[in-house]
């Protein structure tokens, strides 16, 4: 028998030590090393067998003139799920390995599934967390007439591996990636160096046979996939789905796309029967209260190349127990404090004394500079209890000065606001507009005063 061969991986951060130590010297984490057998044989080969298998799609190892590579764009799969499609930048790339993450419960198997129900390839659904009859349940909900889709409960690569070269599918989804042990590695399933392995046999198949790969990936509570964070250096995209558990929408996002960009954003709505795709976001975030309430603000953005409609919410009210306390949700904190400021130094709001709360609706996360002005806005307009026309809209970054500035592709804002019905939307003076005319109303202002003066009279 060979001799046991053990070596300790900081669990946080995957690094590898040889001896073991109280704290990571890699990423600063205390009591996150631990000892894993690793047993590696020979071969690493994802093959049964040794004879290799050679697609018509996979991937030529001989150096090629750069002149002589085709330029055509490069082939996508359609994953018929156009928010998904969205967030990949047109689709799955042969050959890519995904990378899903989310927290546990999030819909992360839901999304999956229905994606892999709705393709038009072949597909292998792999699953360590299931058995075959509950995915079954789960798939007769969704999508009861699906036949392309293959179910394979299995968490030993081995054995995927010698099924995917019986089968040769298009696809493969992997639900999920810390479930997976290979036999070259002795440590238990989800541990650094078997995730590590299991995760560099796939590569190795997805780029041989030009096989698109979707790992599914747990999230811990920090918002770490799970596992080491080599794991996201390793594969080619990083999605993430996220959302709060007690919202209906889910939001994917991309944290890393080798092959587009990561700006895209995809909205789902969780449904009974699965998620349905929600292609015009902007009427689902905005409340439909029919009376006017003050507090509210509607700011037009951008996520990726898509306009969104926003609703801000802020609460102003005077600070019961000293002091004041400051608290967003889905907005930077520290840019609302900076906001504050510049409302009481240029502005002369007395707002240091004020408890303010400020909330994005929807559950999501906004980071476009382009929603202050609807920030400002919404505090303003819950201070002195006056509620803001519901007919209008914003788009202005502010200025440390005061300034409304002017913000990225301001015609796509307002055509979107135009579009759904706004009667008008105050951006910047300072805009230059492609188009002499619109049809909505644009007020051009220079100064959060101008703003105040124009807001409230
Ligand atoms: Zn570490």
């Amino acid at each position: 028998m060979a001799k046991t061969k053990t070596t300790f991986f900081c669990q946080n951060c995957g690094a590898q030590f040889a001896k073991w130590q109280g704290q990571c010297t890699s990423c600063k984490e205390w009591n996150t090393i631990a000892e894993e057998v690793i047993q590696k044989a020979e071969k690493t080969s994802w093959k049964t067998n040794e004879t290799s298998v050679h697609t018509e799609r996979g991937r030529s190892a001989r150096p090629t003139l750069i002149s002589e590579i085709s330029s055509e764009k490069e082939t996508r799969l359609n994953t018929k799920n156009e928010e998904l499609n969205r967030v990949l930048g047109g689709g799955l790339v042969p050959g890519s390995l995904t990378l899903l993450g989310g927290e546990p419960g999030i819909g992360k198997s839901t999304l999956m599934l229905q994606v892999a129900l709705q393709l038009p390839y072949k597909t292998l659904y792999v699953s360590g967390e299931e058995s075959a009859q509950q995915i079954k349940m789960r798939a007769a909900r969704i999508h009861p007439e699906a036949n392309t889709c293959y179910i394979l409960t299995e968490t030993k690569t081995q054995n995927i591996f010698r099924n995917i070269a019986e089968m040769q599918p298009d696809i493969v989804v992997i639900d999920s990636i810390q479930t997976l042990h290979t036999d070259y590695i002795e440590s238990s399933a989800g541990s650094i160096s078997q995730i590590r392995e299991c995760t560099t046999e796939l590569i190795k198949f997805a780029k041989e046979t030009a096989t698109p790969v979707i790992l599914i990936g747990h999230i811990t509570k920090d918002g770490n996939i799970a596992g080491p964070k080599i794991l996201e250096h390793m594969v080619d995209t990083v999605l993430q789905f996220e959302g709060d558990r007690n919202h209906i929408y889910r939001i994917l996002r991309a944290n890393k796309n080798r092959f587009g960009s990561t700006n895209e954003l995809g909205i789902y709505e969780m449904q009974g029967s699965g998620l349905r795709e929600v292609s015009n976001p902007s009427e689902i975030l905005i409340s439909k209260n029919e009376e006017e309430l003050s507090g509210t603000a509607i700011a037009s953005t951008l996520e990726g190349m898509r306009p969104l409609m926003i609703e801000i919410q802020a609460l102003v009210s005077t600070a019961v127990y000293g002091t004041p306390q400051r608290s967003a949700t889905g907005y930077n904190a520290k840019r609302l404090n900076m906001i504050l400021a510049v409302l009481e130094k240029r502005a002369g709001f007395k707002l240091g004394a004020k408890d303010v709360f400020l909330n994005v609706t929807g559950g999501i996360t906004v980071d476009d500079p382009a929603i202050d002005l609807a920030v400002v806005a919404a505090v303003l307009s819950s201070n002195i209890d006056i509620a803001i026309d519901k007919r209008m809209c914003f788009a202005a970054e502010i200025g440390l000065a005061g300034e409304v500035r002017p913000v990225t592709r301001v015609d796509q804002r307002i055509l979107e606001a135009e579009k759904l019905g706004f009667e008008s939307i105050i951006i910047s003076k300072y805009c230059k507009l492609p188009k002499a005319s619109y049809g909505i109303n644009i007020i051009k202002l220079a100064k959060v005063n101008d703003v105040v003066q124009h807001l409230f009279g």
